[in-house]
């Protein structure tokens, strides 16, 4: 079987209850919810009930216990992630504004997940794995892109596969050497999920099919393009299809996309055909905003089942 490792930062999540415009005055709030992109993603392949591995840090605090309770409980191997007692489990708080989009404070830098190194028992830990995935977000820290392209090359040589989702936010881009480790992991991709202008990130094409064509020449065997309630589209040399979101009701769109993406992996390393693939994966994203918190809306395939069939009636 398959075995999915992601490296990256685990954090609470604490949540505005009311829209409005950042954090410059008292607010309401309601967390802490377990977080990070790649947590979110390896707790969503985690209830898949697939093989899955994540190397991080977090302090000896109530909010590093909050995510390893959770991914220990959804079937995650938490082996690797360290528990610094000197050091604080990141955090970010977000407010949500009227028109739908996020403000966000970070303590990922300076917390415990700062300091994620490759130690020996973490490369064997990817030793042991078949499949990386790396989240863009996660290649915050000089010391962390050093990790994660060491374990991307660990995989690699034992005949594994990449997969890599930008996620970028705006309040990290500018982190230093952020666009260089983005471009670093995009050259050993073989799945790309880009959303939205994302596709357009390396590529002087202007239209998207150009931007496909490029990528797809360049190496990458996957392009899965995330359209938000529009639903997907899969591309790859023989074949391009696009399905149309599920119609749900949004009340949190946090972890939608790494929910996606953990579906869609998880099913394409095991074989499945891209209709089935992009299918399942746009369930996920969709079960996944239905429901407030990052990782609280991840699915098992048989909530997936179920939730797909429902609207094939
Ligand atoms: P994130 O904010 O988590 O980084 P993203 O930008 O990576 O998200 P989105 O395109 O927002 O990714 O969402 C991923 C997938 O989740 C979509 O392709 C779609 O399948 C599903 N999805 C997201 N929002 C909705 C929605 N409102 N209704 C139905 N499905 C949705
Ligand atoms: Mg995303």
């Amino acid at each position: 079987m398959h075995k999915i490792l992601t490296i990256g930062e685990i954090l609470v999540e604490i949540i505005a209850t009311e829209k409005g415009d950042g954090f410059r005055q008292a607010t309401p709030l309601v967390g802490p919810f377990p977080s990070g992109a790649p947590a979110i993603f390896i707790d969503q392949v985690g209830k898949l009930s697939q093989a899955s591995a994540i190397i991080s840090r977090v302090g000896g605090d109530d909010f590093g216990h909050v995510n390893l309770a959770r991914l220990e409980a959804d079937g995650v191997d938490i082996s690797g992630i360290t528990v610094d007692p000197l050091a604080t489990t990141g955090s970010a708080f977000v407010r949500y504004r009227d028109d739908g989009s996020r403000a966000f404070v970070f303590n990922i830098r300076d917390s415990a997940c700062g300091s994620i190194r490759l130690d020996d028992k973490a490369i064997a830990l990817a030793q042991s794995c078949s499949h990386m995935h790396v989240m863009g977000s996660s290649l915050y820290a000089p010391s962390v892109v050093e990790s994660i392209l060491a374990a991307i090359d660990i995989v690699k040589a034992g005949g594994g596969t990449v997969s890599f989702d930008p996620n970028l936010r705006a309040e990290i881009l500018e982190s230093p050497g952020m666009r260089e480790a983005l471009r670093m992991v995009l050259a050993k991709a073989d799945v790309f999920l880009p959303s939205g202008a994302e596709l357009f990130l390396f590529t002087e094409a202007k239209t998207e099919a150009d931007a496909i064509a490029e990528l797809l020449g360049s190496g990458i065997k996957v392009v899965v393009v995330k359209r938000g309630a529009e639903g997907a589209s899969y591309f790859d040399a023989e074949t391009t299809l696009t399905l149309p979101g599920f119609a749900v009701e949004e009340v949190d769109p946090t972890g939608a996309g790494d929910c996606f993406g953990a579906t869609f992996v998880s099913f394409w390393l095991n074989g499945a055909a891209p209709h089935e693939a992009l299918e399942f994966a746009n369930a996920s994203g969709a079960r996944a905003v239905m429901i407030s918190g990052p990782m609280e809306g991840a699915s098992t395939r048989a909530e997936l089942e179920a939730f797909i069939s429902a609207r094939k009636d």
